[in-house]
C-alpha cells in the first residue's frame, strides 16, 4: 500500500451561536495553568468600542489585552516582537492566546502561540511541517468571516523573503468561537471582500485538478451559501452572518484537502510587491479570470453589481518592469497552486508572458 495519504489535524471543539462570545471566559477557564496569563490579541479597531468586545472578557489576575492594528498584514516581525514581549513581562509561558479579528488577527495569533514555545523567528518556520513543538492552547474568534483562516492549517505571514503560511499540525486553533454578532458592523466593502475571499476559495477548489470527494462535499456547501448571501439577496441581515460565518467555514474546509488556484497565487505576487491586501487582491484579480472559470467570473460580476462594489482600476499602471518580474514569479513560485488549477503540465499553458499581460490589465 502507499502511505501517501495526508493525515490532517481539525479543530477540536467550537461554539457556534448569537451571544457565544460572552462564554469565552468560562470555555477557557479549564485551560488556566496556576497564575500563567491568558493574553487577547485583539484588532485595534475595537479599542474604540470597548463595550463591544473588551467589557465581556473576564480578565483575571495578570491577563492582558493586547491591540493590535490591521492596517498592515501580519509579520514574521511582528509575530517576533510581541512573543519577545510577552516573555519579558511574564515569568511563565501563557495559559493562552485568544484571537479577535479577521484573518490578520487569527493569523498572527496561531503564529504567536506557536513562536511562544518553539526557538528562533518565525520566518524560521515558513513552510511546512517545521514547527517541532506543541503550540500554546490558542482560541480563535473570528470577527469578519471569508478567510477560512479559524479553520486551517496555516498561518500567512511577510517574511524577509516571501509571503507563505506556517503549515503544520500545531497551527490550527484547539477552540473556535463562532458569534455572528461580532460580524455586524463590518463596513460593506470589506465585507464583500473578505466574503468573496470564500466565494474563491470554493470556486478554486471545485475546479481545480485535486479535486476530491471531501473537498467537494465542503465546497458545494460554502458555494451555496455564498450565493444565497450573495445573489439571492432574500436573508435577513442576521440569516447572511450566521450563513457566511459558516460559508467561510465550510470553504475553509474545502481547501484543506485540496488547493486555492490561480486568483491565489496572482494574488499573492500583487500582495507581495504592492502591499495589496489578501481579499481585495484576490477580487482584482478573480475578475480578470473569466479564461479560467469562466462561470465564477460571471457570477462574481453579478455580485459586485448588486452590492454596487467597483473595484479598483489601473492597479499596475505604474508598475515597472522589474516588480513585474517579481510579482509573476512569486505567482509562478506557487507550484502546487498552479498545477492544482492547470494540472501536472500546467507549465505548457501558463508562462511569465501569460502572466505579465494579465496583471497589466489590472
Ligand atoms: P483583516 O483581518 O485584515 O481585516 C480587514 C479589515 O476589517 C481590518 O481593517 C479590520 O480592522 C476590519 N474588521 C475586522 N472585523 C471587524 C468588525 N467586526 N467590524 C469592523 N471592522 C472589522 O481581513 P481578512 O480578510 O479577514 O483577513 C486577511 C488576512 O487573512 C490576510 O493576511 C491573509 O493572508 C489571511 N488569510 C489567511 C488564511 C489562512 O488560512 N490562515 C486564509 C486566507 C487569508
Ligand atoms: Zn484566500
Amino acid at each position: 500500500y502507499t502511505s501517501n495519504h495526508r493525515n490532517f489535524p481539525m479543530v477540536p471543539k467550537v461554539v457556534f451561536g448569537r451571544g457565544s462570545f460572552n462564554q469565552v471566559g468560562e470555555i477557557i477557564s479549564c485551560e488556566r495553568k496556576g497564575i500563567a496569563p491568558f493574553i487577547y490579541l485583539i484588532d485595534s479597531v475595537f479599542e474604540k468600542n470597548i463595550t463591544f468586545i473588551e467589557d465581556r472578557i473576564p480578565l483575571s489576575s495578570t491577563d492582558e489585552i493586547i491591540y493590535v492594528s490591521t492596517a498592515e498584514e501580519p509579520k514574521t516581525s511582528q509575530v517576533d516582537e510581541i512573543v519577545a514581549k510577552i516573555k519579558k513581562d511574564y515569568q511563565y509561558t501563557p495559559s493562552g492566546i485568544i484571537g479577535i479579528g479577521g484573518g490578520s488577527i487569527l493569523d498572527l495569533s496561531k503564529a504567536v502561540s506557536i513562536m511562544l514555545t518553539n526557538p528562533g523567528s518565525a520566518s524560521e518556520y515558513q513552510g511546512w511541517d517545521l514547527v517541532k513543538n506543541k503550540a500554546v492552547f490558542h482560541v480563535g474568534v473570528p470577527t469578519i468571516s471569508g478567510t477560512g483562516a479559524e479553520v486551517s492549517r496555516t498561518t500567512v505571514l511577510t517574511g524577509p523573503e516571501r509571503k507563505l503560511g506556517i503549515n503544520s499540525d500545531f497551527t490550527p486553533f484547539d477552540q473556535v468561537i463562532l458569534d455572528p454578532e461580532l460580524i455586524k458592523d463590518v463596513p460593506k466593502d470589506q465585507w464583500f471582500y473578505t466574503g468573496m475571499d470564500c466565494y474563491i476559495h470554493c470556486v478554486e477548489s471545485l475546479h481545480g485538478t485535486y479535486l476530491n470527494a471531501f473537498s467537494q462535499s465542503y465546497g458545494e456547501k460554502a458555494l451555496d451559501l455564498c450565493k444565497e448571501i450573495f445573489v439571492s439577496n432574500s436573508l435577513s441581515k442576521e440569516e447572511a452572518d450566521a450563513k457566511l460565518m459558516m460559508a467561510s467555514w465550510h470553504g475553509g474546509m474545502s481547501i484543506a484537502y485540496s488547493q486555492v488556484g490561480v486568483a491565489h497565487a496572482m494574488s499573492y505576487g500583487l500582495a507581495y510587491v504592492l502591499g495589496t491586501k489578501h481579499g481585495i487582491g484576490n477580487c482584482i484579480v478573480f475578475d480578470k479570470l473569466g479564461k479560467y472559470y469562466p462561470e465564477g467570473v460571471a457570477v462574481f460580476k453579478k455580485m459586485k453589481e448588486i452590492h454596487g462594489i467597483s473595484l479598483p482600476v489601473g492597479v499596475c499602471a505604474d508598475v515597472t518592469e522589474d516588480q513585474l518580474n517579481i510579482m509573476t514569479s512569486v505567482a509562478l513560485s506557487l507550484e502546487p497552486l498552479w498545477e492544482n488549477a492547470l494540472g501536472t503540465d500546467w507549465k505548457s499553458k501558463v508562462n511569465a508572458d501569460t502572466l505579465k499581460e494579465i496583471y497589466r490589465s489590472l
